[in-house]
This record gives C-alpha cells, structure tokens and sequence, in this order.
C-alpha cells in the first residue's frame, strides 16, 4: 500500500467538475491523495491499482506516470497492468487533462495541477512498491442503502420492466471490500468500490475537498490510527465504532454531550493569557510545515481508498430535487422547475450545509467500510492477470441484435453532444460547452484487471447503474461459461468508473432515447454501451483462453500542445510595516470556546500557488503540553479549514484564515493557531514564512452547565403538538436518538436518520418528510435558509411560522414505542417540545 498528496495549487485555479468558471479554488477543507495498492504473485504477474482523489482520470497523466515508471522499474509496470481511477470530487484543482473542452474553464492547461498529481501517484506507487510483502487478500460485500439515490430516475424507467424487476433498487446499493493484511504485521488497509457522485459539495464551494469519498478515506484511515491499526489485531469492537461515529469526525453528534466536569481553572485561563502571537517570521525552508500525519512516522501507514464505480445517474443528494424558488419537488420528468432546469437542486442530508452533507454521506461510506473490513472472511485465491487495449471509439462497428432478435452491424459516433448537455444535472446544471474546442477524446483504453475471484473492468467514463449491470453481467458470463470451472458463482465483478481516461457518461440505448443529462452526455451515440460490452467480452475472452490482446492504437501524447493562459504569480506583498504571518484579526482575548463553537483568526498571507506545500499543511492547531507545543490538527483534518482570499482580483496582498471548529473528542487545554506559507519578492527567490498567534483565547470545554436531559414521547397528533409550544427562552436545542445502541437495529432502515441528529437553532425547520422510504414530499427547508430566502413562511405545516423546530423522520419503520431525548439549551426543566413522527 502506499499513499501520497496531491492537493495542488489551492488558490487562482479553477476546479475540476460543475465546469463554473466562477468556481476558483481558495483554500482547503482536507487534503487529496494518490492512494494506490500492488498485489504481486511470488514471481508471477503483479497488477497496481491507483485511486486517486481528483475528479476523473488523465491520459495525459497516465502517460507520464507510465514514462516515469518505465525508467525506474523497466517492464515491471505497464499499461497493462497499472489501472489509474478518479474518485469524481467535483471539488479538486482543475487543469490536467489534455483535451481542451475539459479544461477550457480552467484556462487551459495547469502545470501545477498537472505535475502534483503525476508526482503523487508515482511516490504512491513506489511506497506501494516498496511496502510489497507477503500477505493475504478478503473481500466482503454489503448493502449500503442511504448513500445514493436515481437524479434521472425517468430514463431508468426506459430500461425494459423485466431487465428492471431483476433489481430491487434503480442504484447499485452494494459495496465491494478488498482487505490486505500484512503476514507479519497485520491489516495494512482496504479499497472498496461503491457508486455515488462526489457532489455532496457544490458548484460554489472554493475549498479543495475529497468530497463524500475522500471524507471517508480520511475518516477511516483516521479510525484506524485510533485503533491502533495496523499494530493489533485489525478489527474494531462495536464500541469503538460507536466512539468514533459519535465523536472523532464532527461536533454534530449527540452522545458525547452528557454534562462532563468543567475542567476550566483559573490557573489555566491565567496560563493561557501569559503567550502572545509571535508575529511573522521567515524561515529557513517549509520543514515547520510538516504536517502531523508525517510526523507519526513510526506507526506502520494504513491506507483506505473509496474507489468510483457506476455512478453516471447515481447523486449523493438523497433528499431529492427541489424547487430553489419555491422549495417544491422539481418535475419529475425533466428536472426542471416551471419549465427552467437552472432553478431545480438535489438535498443532500445536511442541507443546507454542504459540508455536512459530504460529512454525511462519506460517514455513511465509512461505517458500511469499517463493517465489511472487519467481517471480511471470504479469502481471495487463484491467479493475477490483466487485458488492456485502446479502441478508437469513433468508429467502432458493434453487432446488436434488432428488435425482432436478428442480428445487426451498427457503428458508433464520432464524439458529439445532444442537446440536454448543457442543461446539466441536478447536482450542478451547465457543464463544458463542446462549442469552445472540437478536439475530443476518440481513443479509449479498456482494461480488465483480475485479482483471483476479484475482477474489476476499467472504464474510461461516468456508467449508469443500468449500464453498469450489463457490462458486469455481460463479462462475467463469459468468464464463467469460458473457463471450465476456474470462475465459479464466488466471482465479484467490480466496475471502476473514471478509470486511465475521461470520456464522460456511458448510458443504456433505452437511456440514451431520453436524452436527460446522461444520455445527451454519451459520445458517441446510442451503441457506445454496446460497443463497451462487445470489446470487454473480447478481452474477458482473451482472459480465460490465456490469448494475448494486440493493441494497434496509442492514444496521443499532447503535453507539448498545451496551452496555460493562467499567469503565475507575480508578487506577494504586506502594507508598510507588516510582515508575512502577521495577525490580521486575532480571536478575541481571554474568550474561551466549547465543543462545536468555531474559532478563527486571520493573517497576513501570501498566495499558496508558491508553495503547495505538499505533505505539508498550511494551517496547524497545537496544544499546550507541559513546555511544548504539539501540532494536534493540520489543515487534513476535518475540524481545520485553511481559507486564502485576496481583497481584489490582481491584488498582491491576500490573508488567511484559520477556521477550526472544535471536535468533540478534542481535549481541554491551550490551544493556539499556527500558519505557515510561503511570498514570492518582487525580485528573488520564494520566502517561507511562518506565525502562531494569541494561544490565550484558545481554551475550550464541553458543553456546559446549561444542559439537562428531558425526555418527551412522540404526540399523538399534529393539533397535540402544535398546542405545545416550546419554552421561549430555549436557545438551542439538539435531538437525537436515546439508548442508540439498543433502537439502532430499527433504525437501519431509516434512509434519513443523519439530519435530525445535530444541532439547531429554534425556528430552524429541520425537514418535512413523506412518511415511508420516498423522501422529501414538501417544501423541506433548513431553518436558517429558509429565513434567509423568505422561504420559512411557505413550507405547509401546522406550525409554520410560529418558530417551532419542526422535526420529522423519514423512516419505512419505527421501533414501536421509540423514547426520544431532547437536549434544550437554556430552557427550564419542564418546558414541553416535541417532535412529530409524522
Ligand atoms: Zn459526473
């Protein structure tokens, strides 16, 4: 295993995904990586698997990696046997793909994205390399129901009733694991394939982000830390899994908030008060940026990848679409809302907050992770092998069979749009627009890579889930039927979506007819998906009859073509009399803070494209322990955002701001900020600077004195609970469910059980569900949007307006008598609030 960052230039470029040319990187929610792994027969064949936190994969890119390979290792690694897959962020550094539509928003070609991510996947590959030992490999696969839901669930219906009745869900639900564990030291990590868009972050968010999926691999690769992995034993008790769910991601959790000692001294406040902000300084070179992740250097790396699978039609917004001007459900057919697609948006679980929607959703990833890891016995046995080769796509003659079952030769498309393109999804409407480049990927690589009874099809675009099942089917039939025996029922077909290129979505013909988003967005007309299931089929064949597969055709190598129009960075600057690092805006003195309250401070900074500060952070929390301080956050961590800004465009001042919003397992004490960076002169070379501020605000403790348990049953009407209405003086109030472990069976089924489990202010309306699985039926709004749009007043409920939180659980089975526990801030004993099942 092995595992590298390559987060790129966090500032000036545009990001990878909803093409919004407004969307331009700012700073960092948590880190991307290159996380690869190697599996190797004792002198036999080896095959690489690179999951890479970026929007898709390169050909460009591959090419590099392929050419730097070739000089370290020889033959060793090859196309053939490297299969580079993006995880789909939409929220990554655009700029390193060699045609022009995907990058036209980026103002071409971005050297600086572009070399990043080649360096990280080659060191990710060499530690894999390096780390090769004998081990063995599970897999396990599971339902994960509630992180994916159909945005273009009128097309699937197109698909014919019988092929549809075969599946219980229009999405993939199932997630496939691979462990490796390490002979002689244990579980090394795990990569999974499950299918969901990385749109839980949106089209205006500025912050680099893994989004739902690289929130998970950080979480997991966090939990295993924690355990103590790959040291012990490798598995985690339930405990310890309900100690992380609840307290190790995010403050929006219930359990921990049970009154502790307050363990605020005056001894503390006073020691707290005695530092003071260093000022900027200039440093020698970035070493003080190493981050704290590379400092734990003699914990043995684990490394968890969430790999992409068939998620062309698949959005992490579960809540479903609505209305942005009048908060209702968009049309269901077109997507639209009064004939307008620009106004209809999907709900992730945390709407309005889209960072807690990622959150959410690579939660729920996670745990369904942790789960299978921990329950892997199936071992993987039998050969390594691998099919790779390029296909010219624009003109591919594919055998179909008519509607009257005869035969038929029909060919496929040079690549061209339809017109429902540009109207784009629900995660995100507008896209590339072909008119700005005619240059468009033809040649394709496909690649079949075999691990035992683990099969993964590489492919080079965004598969519905209906097109997804075929080709699996479709191979894995003749790896059956061909191969006398050594493919049994135990074999696991994975699909890897975005995988060595990018040519955007790959519909069913049925699909294709509909022409939503998807359909309009498949290149190369209606038999691309044929043409897809033909070519594996030869490959698979090729497989199980030990043929080789010529390959006449190599994609074209563009490097030298490209063309950057984003200008480098000209100079830093500070006003007279400031430095580099110096406090723009402190955090208050002698404030100190609890679990969940955020605390920021702001810089005099200098723009991060100078220094990407690569493995290393541009943001720390250290805490006060004894004489020292020890860094306890870097700019990876969830908890930790690092935000540059510019006061205008061609400024060369900027500032950054530290925002750290305290997690609930953070400890009491001293804290302090601490930014580094690094200024280009005018003339001269790149400075690093470096600064920590005021530690005398940064003390915090768990939610205090004003809590208290009140438990409250469900009413039994609507006219009940709209009669009792909830003590005024209540500021603040968090729900959740009591005695979790035991109700929790229950609520497995309950598809949205995350967005009445935080934290909300009164009057904020939590969500208006349908009772039973279908979701969102009316005029869901969160609270504080809702205000802010006028929206609050519309949202058809009895007590609307009133300023009463509304709270309703979306569930297809409650536990009988369910005791919920309500945690009400400033309110006294007694004051009735109660939450309607509905
Ligand atoms: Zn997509």
């Amino acid at each position: 295993m092995g595992s590298y960052d390559i987060t790129g230039p966090a500032a000036d470029v545009n990001m990878m995904g909803y093409a919004n040319t407004e969307q331009i990187a700012s700073g960092i929610h948590f880190r991307l990586k290159s996380r690869a792994f190697i599996v190797a027969e004792p002198n036999g064949k080896r095959v690489v698997f690179v999951n890479l936190d970026a929007c898709m994969a390169s050909q460009l890119v591959n090419i590099k990696v392929l050419e730097r390979l070739k000089a370290r290792y020889g033959d060793l690694y090859n196309e053939n046997n490297v299969a580079i897959s993006g995880i789909h962020t939409h929220a990554g550094p655009g700029g390193y793909l060699q045609y022009v539509v995907y990058i036209v928003t980026s103002l071409g070609f971005v050297r600086q994205s572009f070399d990043v991510i080649v360096d990280g996947i080659e060191k990710s590959i060499v530690e894999a390399h390096n780390n090769l030992h004998p081990g063995k490999i599970y897999v396990n696969k599971g339902d994960l129901l509630d992180a994916g839901v159909n945005r273009s669930p009128s097309a699937y219906l197109n698909n014919p009733a019988e092929e549809r009745s075969k599946y219980k869900y229009n999405v993939d639900k199932e997630m496939t694991l691979v462990k490796f564990v390490d002979d002689e030291s244990g579980p090394v990590g795990s990569f999974n394939w499950f299918a969901t868009h990385g749109t839980s972050m949106s089209r205006t968010n500025s912050l680099i982000s893994g989004d739902n999926k690289g929130a998970a691999a950080r979480f997991m690769e966090d939990w295993a830390e924690k355990n103590g992995l790959p040291k012990q034993t490798g598995v985690a008790s339930s405990d310890d899994l309900g100690f992380l769910h609840m307290t190790s991601v995010l403050p929006r959790r219930v359990s921990t908030i049970i009154p502790e000692p307050d363990e605020i001294t005056d001894d503390l406040m006073q020691l707290a008060s005695s530092y003071e902000a260093s000022g900027g300084r200039r440093l020698e070179g970035s070493n003080i940026t190493r981050r704290i992740r590379s400092s734990q250097e003699n914990n043995a790396k684990f490394v968890s990848a969430f790999c992409q699978s068939n998620c062309g039609d698949v959005s992490p917004n579960v809540l479903g679409t609505f209305c942005i001007d009048t908060h209702l459900p968009c049309d269901f057919n077109h997507s639209t809302c009064n004939g307008k697609n620009e106004l209809c948006y999907g709900r992730g679980p945390g709407y309005p907050n889209e960072f807690e929607s990622t959150r959410i959703i690579g939660n729920r990833q996670f745990l369904k992770a942790v789960d299978l890891f921990n329950s892997a016995s199936e071992e993987i046995q039998g050969k390594i092998d691998y099919r790779h080769t390029y296909l010219d796509f624009s003109q591919l003659k594919v055998s179909v069979s008519t509607s009257t079952g005869g035969p038929q030769v029909v060919k496929t498309c040079p690549a061209a749009m339809g017109f429902a393109f540009a109207a784009g999804t629900t995660d995100g409407p507008g896209a590339f627009d072909f008119k700005q480049g005619d240059d468009k990927p033809a040649i394709l690589p496909i690649q079949i890579v075999r691990i035992g009874q683990l099969v993964i099809l590489c492919v080079p675009g965004e598969f519905t889930t209906m097109a997804g099942r075929r080709l699996r089917d479709a191979v894995k039939n003749v790896l059956i039927s061909g191969s006398n025996g050594e493919f049994g029922t135990n074999i696991h077909v994975v699909l890897a979506g975005l995988t060595n290129t990018y040519s955007q979505y790959v519909t069913t013909f049925e699909e294709y007819q509909i022409q939503r988003y998807e359909g309009a967005s498949t290149l190369y007309g209606p038999h691309t998906l044929s043409a897809y299931i033909q070519e594996f089929q030869k490959l698979a064949t090729a497989m199980v009859e030990n043929k080789e597969v010529p390959t006449n055709i190599q994609p074209p190598d563009m490097l030298e073509k490209q063309i950057g129009l984003l200008p480098g960075v000209m100079y830093d600057s500070t006003p007279p009399g400031v430095h580099f690092g110096d406090v723009s805006s402190d955090v208050a003195a002698n404030s100190n803070f609890r679990k969940g309250s955020t605390v920021n401070a702001t810089f005099y900074s200098a723009c991060p494209r100078n220094d990407l500060l690569t493995e290393g952070t541009f943001a720390l929390v250290e805490k006060l322990n004894g004489n020292d301080w020890i860094p306890v956050y870097d700019d990876d961590d969830w908890s930790l955002q690092f935000k540059w800004s510019r006061p205008s465009k061609f400024s060369p001042r900027s500032f950054a701001t530290l925002e750290w919003t305290i997690p609930e397992d953070a400890a009491s004490g001293v804290y302090r900020l601490r930014h580094s960076g690094a200024s280009k002169p005018l003339i001269g070379s790149i400075k690093h600077f470096t600064v920590t501020i005021n530690a005398n605000s940064l003390i915090q403790h768990k939610y205090g004195e004003n809590f208290f348990l009140l438990t409250v049953t469900p009413p039994k009407s609507k006219s009940q609970q709209a009669s009792l209405l909830p003590d005024p003086t209540i500021k603040e109030l968090i729900l959740g469910f009591h005695l979790e472990k035991r109700l929790r069976a229950n609520f497995e089924q309950c598809l949205y059980q995350d967005f009445f489990d935080g934290r909300a202010a009164v009057g904020d309306l939590l969500s208006v569900c349908a009772s039973g699985r279908g979701g969102a039926k009316q005029g869901a709004s969160g609270g504080k949007a809702g205000r802010r749009e006028g929206g609050f007043n519309e949202v058809k409920s009895p007590i609307a307006g009133t300023g009463v939180p509304v709270v309703a659980v979306c569930c297809s089975s409650l536990p009988a008598s369910p005791t919920w526990t309500v945690w009400m801030k400033g309110g006294g004993p007694g004051s009735g609030w109660r939450v309607d099942l509905g």
